[in-house]
């Protein structure tokens, strides 16, 4: 049976591992890359290299080129709300509104039993430090209205309540399409959601 010259389909391999890239998907965009030219290609390659100096803020978990991201360093914005979402996607996208002026916390994933994602592979923990140390005084639950998202605003609140502070927690309001992702929301919607936010 005919296949690809190996090491295109090491490349083909390798794509087809990205998140949401099927296997047909991997070939084409293997052999768009084949088509390119060697500045191209070397380009990329630098961009690669480059994105190995990036880390995550030891603060909220953020992607950031030092210890502490630019949100965590600027002292201008609301101490007393940290927003928590799955990602730093959502830390775009919520941006992106012009809704929210607090600081973010991300958890770096949404607890998932069937895929062996327990709470204490997330950033709660951290979480939970923060806010005895910070003024902090809500939280946001900026989770995707899915089971996972519930799931996870459950076992945060859960834990908050157990814990003896005065933090409320809140939920954005579900004007948001159910079950579906906020990063896919759209701008007007998604800062809808933040401004009515309902207590948990
Ligand atoms: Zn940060």
């Amino acid at each position: 049976m005919y296949n690809y010259p190996q090491k295109l389909q090491k490349l083909i391999n390798e794509i087809s591992k990205l998140p949401g890239i099927g296997p047909k998907m991997a070939e084409r965009v293997s052999i768009h890359i084949l088509k390119k030219d060697v500045e191209y290609i070397d380009n990329f390659k630098e961009i690669l290299e480059e994105i190995k100096t990036l880390g995550f803020c030891t603060i909220c978990f953020n992607v950031s080129e030092g210890p502490v991201c630019d949100i965590c360093a600027d002292d201008g914005r609301d101490k007393s709300i940290i927003c928590v979402v799955e990602s730093s996607e959502d830390v775009i996208t919520i941006e992106r509104t012009g809704k929210f002026r607090g600081y973010y916390h991300i958890l770096q994933g949404l607890v998932n039993p069937l895929n062996n994602v327990l709470p204490e592979n997330l950033r709660i923990a951290e979480l939970i430090k923060r806010i005895g140390k910070d003024p902090v005084k809500e939280l946001i639950l900026a989770l995707n209205h899915t089971v996972e998202g519930d799931a996870t605003s459950m076992f945060i609140s859960a834990m908050l309540h157990d814990d003896d502070n005065n933090v409320i927690t809140t939920r954005l309001a579900k004007g948001l399409p159910m079950g579906s992702d906020i990063r896919y929301a759209d701008e007007i919607t998604l800062g809808q959601a933040i401004l009515e936010r309902k207590q948990v």
